[in-house]
């Protein structure tokens, strides 16, 4: 009999339950995208050093092969090309997040493979559960070289996640909770392919060299927990379902969840033992170890009202935002705001031209319908910002403070502990932008600490 590991309640303290709208696309299988005219990749996608590029303009390059690489630092991620082609002169490519990067663009040239062959390589077939024949360190050595990063939004180079710790981690969580209004990827994910899922996940315990692994899935999903729990049969991984809560699919309020134990602020999983691993990526591992294939593609989720066909898809990595809402038949006459990302914690772009990264799973178009018309008055101290805050600060006096400026006041109150989730800007009845606000805040503390 499995020892039960489960030892959480299944929930957190806090938080908030938004509307969960995956009735847009929760019913749509994953698509393949048919392969783009051209991709622009940025050199910065990861947490850690940018890659640098390995490539020159006018050079071919065919599908899978390493076209950046930073070998100097210690956390990077290697890039691939997602399709055969040839490399154009360098760009400099702007992320919905803001940031201006620099990018290698690459226009298709030559055969490309069919939508039918990339489902059959990066989607179908058998997936082994066994591990016999690997050893750890050549496991993660294949996920080194496949360039993969945290695909739940972090982009943290997971070989170095999963790398011996000098800390002691015993558990591996691996996060099915989606827990984001709209999106659906991760969801559909674990429905269309269960089995990838669990090969990564065996994968990765076996190189970090634990026991214990956890998949952690709210229970708005039971098609998923059903399609995980028998895909699990045989193997000793848990399943845990858990209550259905905003931002449950955080890091600490997961290990809080499933475990009960604590991340003190300013600290990481590692230090309460535990690794987080998001679903998307432990299938990302599968292929690196089992087929050879580098990250090229990843699914996203195209949602909400304000796209004609709401679509989970397989696409490359590199391709345009534009691309991927064209091929959902466009913009409804009501399409408001378009993000990257869900609801809470997306960022609000324009340009449709901009790339789509390795972290970046989700594209939510909301509808003028769904935005507030209030503005914004002043603060009431009913305090329910607090009331629901994750990580038990006071947005409240964290706006105010960071509002005028004073960033001593704001670092006082813990502002880098913000994770900018949005629960306090979500339940305000003063409609104050107080996610906003804590933004510009964090953003001055850091230029005035690189001036010094
Ligand atoms: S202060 Fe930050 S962490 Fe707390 S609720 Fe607001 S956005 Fe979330
Ligand atoms: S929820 Fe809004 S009105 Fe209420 S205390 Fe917080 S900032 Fe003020």
């Amino acid at each position: 009999m499995k020892k039960n590991i489960f030892s959480g309640s299944g929930t957190f303290p806090k938080g908030i339950h938004p509307p969960e709208r995956k009735h847009f696309s929760a019913d749509a299988p994953i698509e393949v995208i048919p392969t783009p005219k051209e991709v622009v990749i940025p050199l910065q996608q990861h947490i850690g050093a940018p890659s640098k590029p390995l490539v020159k303009p006018k050079q071919t390059v065919e599908y899978g092969d390493l076209i950046a690489d930073n070998k100097d630092a210690p956390i990077s991620a290697k890039i691939h090309s997602p399709i055969f082609g040839v490399v154009q002169k360098m760009a400099i490519t702007t992320l919905p997040n803001g940031r201006h990067v620099q990018a290698i663009r690459i226009k298709a040239e030559g055969r490309q493979f069919t939508v039918d062959e990339n489902y059959r390589e990066l989607m179908g077939g058998r997936w082994s559960k066994s591990v016999v024949g690997y050893d750890p360190d050549e496991v993660t050595r294949a996920i080194h070289d496949a360039g993969i990063v945290g695909l739940g939004g972090a982009a943290f180079p997971t070989h170095v996640k999963i790398a011996p710790y000098k800390k002691k981690v015993d558990t591996l969580i691996v996060n099915g909770c989606e827990c984001e209004p709209y999106l659906t990827a991760d969801d559909r994910l674990m429905r269309d392919i269960p089995d990838t899922v669990i090969s990564g996940a065996l994968l990765s315990r076996f190189a970090m060299g634990i026991e214990n692994i956890i998949i952690g899935i709210e229970e708005n999903k039971p098609e998923a927990i059903a399609a995980i729990r028998k895909s699990a049969q045989g193997t000793n991984i848990q399943i845990a379902v858990l209550k259905t809560k905003y931002p449950q699919g955080s890091e600490k309020h997961l290990i809080k969840a499933v475990l009960n134990r604590e991340v003190p602020l300013g600290c990481l999983p590692a230090d309460a033992g535990v690794a987080v691993s998001n679903v998307t990526t432990m299938t990302a591992v599968a292929r690196a170890v089992f087929r050879g294939m580098p990250l090229t593609h990843r699914v996203v989720c195209v949602t909400g009202g304000g796209i004609v066909q709401p679509k989970n898809l397989l696409v490359p990595i590199g391709i345009s935002y534009g691309e991927l809402i064209d091929f959902c038949g466009g913009l409804t006459q009501n399409a408001a705001r378009i993000l990257s990302g869900g609801p809470m914690m997306g960022f609000s772009f324009a340009d449709l031209s901009m790339p789509l990264t390795k972290g970046t799973g989700g594209i939510t178009v909301l509808t003028h319908d769904d935005l507030r018309k209030e503005a914004a008055t002043t603060c009431v101290r009913c305090g329910r910002c607090v009331d629901v805050c994750p990580m038990n600060l006071i947005p409240a006096r964290l706006a105010v403070a960071a509002r005028h400026g004073n960033l001593a006041l704001a670092e006082k109150y813990k502002i880098g502990g913000c994770m900018e989730c949005g629960c306090c800007a979500y339940v305000c009845p003063a409609h104050i932008p107080l996610v906003q606000f804590i933004r510009v805040g964090k953003a001055q503390i850091i230029a005035s600490k690189t001036k010094k």
